[in-house]
């Protein structure tokens, strides 16, 4: 571990604070946590592995990924490493414009086009007042950039739902968005003659998507016949919402450990994932693969990625700090872009896994460990129990148990 912290250093330019951040298991100090959350009691350490092989624009990254399930690092290492092959991953972010709704109750039917096109009319006064309330986002070039006048058919009737949309810049933007909605309350109900009701961001962040993409060279990929294998694996989750929860559930493996690690808000990022891949009425991948007209296999995925490299926990948390320095992006778009692309690498090695010889073996394998220590194994004899397992091509805690006593029987 020593010598990986030592290279993961020498590669971001860390510190010696830094470095020493990133390597202890207890870089949450107390007092920051309590300021963090309420009723604090302790923290929940995750472990942070960091994937290798990474191009990403062009740009060689490592990647920080805080998670609990094995195999996960390995596999976006993996696919990065092939994905080398042919210049690795090309995304594009779209620029940060959030989404907050104001929703207006009590307006008459028959009065919402005239109560619309005064909303419309007084567009420029309220893009002003919203942009008083955060002049440290419009500093830098951010702010309130536009009104959107929906009407909105609910089971309570229909109603008008203002979309306020603001460029958030380098943050995730929910507070900025949130205070700007309150703000305008007051005015866009005098205007309209109707109640004002939820003031809040919307996690499903459509103006801000971002792609991904890559290429697979069939002969890297054992031939054509894999490709199809995958391509046909894929066809599954485009069909059928069963599978495209899984295929996305592994996406959002390699997608929540960079969101995580880098102190950002998943639950905000999961949510806006899933509303999207629902988008078309129909729950659907959040990827998308074929084979060209050379026989290679090609991918790509789209998301909206509200996440930040300012704001939330990203400045609070000192692993969250160090781990945006060890990814060298300069705006939460590069981020966004980074994030995007092992998604689209998890989905890859999760596909190519199951297109061929199943997940199991190589999961299993990285399992048994934890398998051990569940059985009771420490120190040496946990590798040694994991090891036995895979020998014995049966990973479960009965046999562990077993294989310990054994080993513990004939130590004695
Ligand atoms: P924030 O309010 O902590 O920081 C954003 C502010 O930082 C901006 O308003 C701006 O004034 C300032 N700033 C300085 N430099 C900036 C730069 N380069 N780019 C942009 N802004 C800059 O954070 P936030 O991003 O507005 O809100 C994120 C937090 O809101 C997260 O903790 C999230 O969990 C929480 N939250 C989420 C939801 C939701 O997703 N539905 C709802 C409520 C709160």
């Amino acid at each position: 571990m020593e010598e990986r912290v030592e290279k993961v250093r020498e590669f971001a330019g860390l510190t010696d604070e830094e470095a020493a951040i990133l390597s202890s298991f207890s870089s949450l100090p107390m007092d920051t946590a309590d300021r963090m959350i309420e009723n604090v009691a302790g923290c929940m350490p995750l472990p942070i592995g960091i994937a290798v092989n990474f191009i990403i624009n062009g740009r060689d990254v490592l990647v920080p990924m805080a998670i609990e399930e094995p195999s996960v690092v390995a596999a976006a290492s993996n696919a990065a490493k092939l994905a080398r092959r042919t210049g690795g991953f090309v995304a594009k972010a779209e620029p940060p414009i959030m989404i907050g709704q104001i929703q207006v109750i009590g307006i008459k039917e028959e009065e919402f086009g005239e109560k619309a096109a005064a909303v419309e009319a007084a567009k420029k006064e309220l893009l002003a007042e919203a942009n008083a309330c955060d002049p440290v986002l419009v500093g830098i070039g951010g702010g309130a950039r536009d009104l959107e006048i929906r009407e909105v058919r609910t089971p309570g009737g229909r109603m008008m739902v203002i979309h306020l949309l603001v460029d958030v810049r380098d943050a995730m933007g929910a507070n900025a968005v949130n205070t700007m909605c309150e703000r305008l309350a007051p005015k866009i109900e005098a205007i309209t003659g109707g109640r004002v009701v939820l003031r809040i961001i919307s996690n499903l962040a459509t103006k801000r998507l971002v792609t991904a993409s890559v290429r697979y060279a069939k002969e890297d990929l054992g031939g054509e016949e894999v490709v199809d294998r995958i391509v046909a694996a894929y066809m599954l989750a485009a069909g059928d919402p069963y599978r495209a929860a899984t295929h996305n559930k592994g996406i959002m493996n390699g997608i929540d450990a960079v969101v995580i690690a880098t102190g950002n808000d998943w639950r905000a990022v999961e949510a806006g994932a899933h509303a999207y891949a629902s988008l078309g009425g129909r729950y659907t991948s959040l990827t998308r693969w074929w084979k060209n007209d050379d026989g290679d296999l090609e991918g790509s995925i789209q998301l909206p990625l509200a996440v930040g490299i300012v704001g939330g926990a990203t400045k609070t948390h000192p692993v969250a700090r160090v781990c945006l320095k060890i990814l060298g992006v300069k705006t939460a778009g590069e981020l966004a872009e980074v994030i995007a692309s092992v998604g689209l690498a998890q989905n890859f090695a999760a596909l190519r896994a199951l297109a061929t010889e199943g997940i199991q073996r190589g999961h299993m394998e990285l399992h048994a460990r934890n398998v051990a220590i569940a059985a009771g194994a420490s120190g040496e004899l946990v590798e040694k129990v994991a090891a036995r397992m895979v020998k014995e091509r049966a990973i479960r805690i009965d046999v562990a148990k077993k294989i310990l006593e054994e080993m513990k029987r004939h130590a004695e």
